[in-house]
């Protein structure tokens, strides 16, 4: 949890894979993409799979024999999820390099990938985007909202700041103005409001998980966010990184705190590696969610949304 890292993003046709990396120092410059992108699920009703892959930490200790070990390691989590959650295209690999370079890298030339830079305006943060899940049937209404937003680290305060807030607020606003679509979100370090809700002593309904094994290492200040999405009727789960001893999810009010599930090699803790599945289903509309581990075993299953 010392290190810090961001959710990236990037589908094959039905897969997403979401992953957070190691970033050090930022560069200049934001070359622009347009805001928002289409998911298309496959067949009518087939669901629509995300897999988180959370702290990779990818290019750590690179000029050490076990470093680059450890990417190889992590690589093999990957493919071992996706081999038993439906193989999905899989394109993961990087060195360590700096934040915004890796979303040039990721944006420009990773052409499966859905990550976006967002708003020049939410600077210093970077990757503030929303994507729409389509429907099967009618590719012109979206079944959920997807929403990107960077909680910092590194040189960076650890926040959702009031800029990135208000950014929310207003495409919400502007994109789901009734709360009729479902909204997910996804950033990687815990909101303060994780720690009110952490199971105490082992994990205990309605609380799911398996690993409860450190203390919450929260944002650093609350500046907005989880007060907009609490009074959300379409916000549905917040899932976040960081914490490599956490695996659980906690209801708060309407919404769902998940953690995902230490995927990579690298970093501190020993716990066995996997990775958090999130499975959308269109009609009627759920959200389920699952970890998948290395070994193929499966636990931890929890609707979040009927
Ligand atoms: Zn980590």
């Amino acid at each position: 949890m010392t290190e810090t890292g961001q959710f990236l993003f990037f589908t094959s046709c039905l897969y997403i894979i979401i992953y957070s990396l190691i970033i050090s120092t930022v560069v200049v410059a934001l070359p622009t993409k347009p805001e928002g992108y289409d998911l298309r699920p496959g067949a009518a009703d087939a669901p629509f799979k995300i897999a988180l892959f959370a702290d990779l930490h990818f290019g750590e200790a690179e000029s050490t024999e076990w470093g680059p070990l450890q990417d190889v390691n992590s690589t093999r989590v990957m493919s071992s999820v996706l081999d038993h959650e439906t193989p999905g295209k899989e394109d993961c690999s990087f060195q360590g390099t700096q934040r915004l370079e890796l979303m040039k890298n990721e944006i420009e030339l990773n052409t499966l990938s859905h990550s976006r830079y967002g708003p020049k305006g939410l600077w210093p943060s970077v990757s503030n985007y929303v994507l729409q899940v389509l429907s099967s049937e009618d590719p012109k209404s979206a079944v959920a909202f997807l929403y990107f937003l960077d909680s910092g680290g590194g040189s960076y305060p650890e926040v959702i700041s009031g800029a990135q807030s208000e950014w929310f607020r207003q495409k919400a606003l502007e994109i789901n103005p009734d709360s009729s679509v479902p909204e997910i979100i996804f950033w990687h370090i815990p909101s303060r409001v994780y720690e009110k809700v952490a199971p105490k002593f082992g994990i205990h309904k309605p609380c799911v998980g398996s690993l409860n094994e450190e203390q919450v290492a929260p944002q650093e200040a609350e500046m907005g966010m989880m007060k907009l999405l609490a009074e959300r009727k379409s916000a549905k789960a917040i899932f976040v990184g960081h914490n490599h001893g956490l695996d659980w999810c906690c209801p708060h009010k309407e919404l769902w705190l998940c953690f995902a599930r230490h995927t990579g090699y690298g970093g501190y803790g020993n716990w066995d590696r996997g990775a958090r599945i999130v499975e959308i289903t269109q009609k009627p509309f759920s959200v389920k969610s699952w970890i998948r581990m290395e070994d193929g075993n499966v636990h931890s299953e929890v609707v979040l949304s009927p």
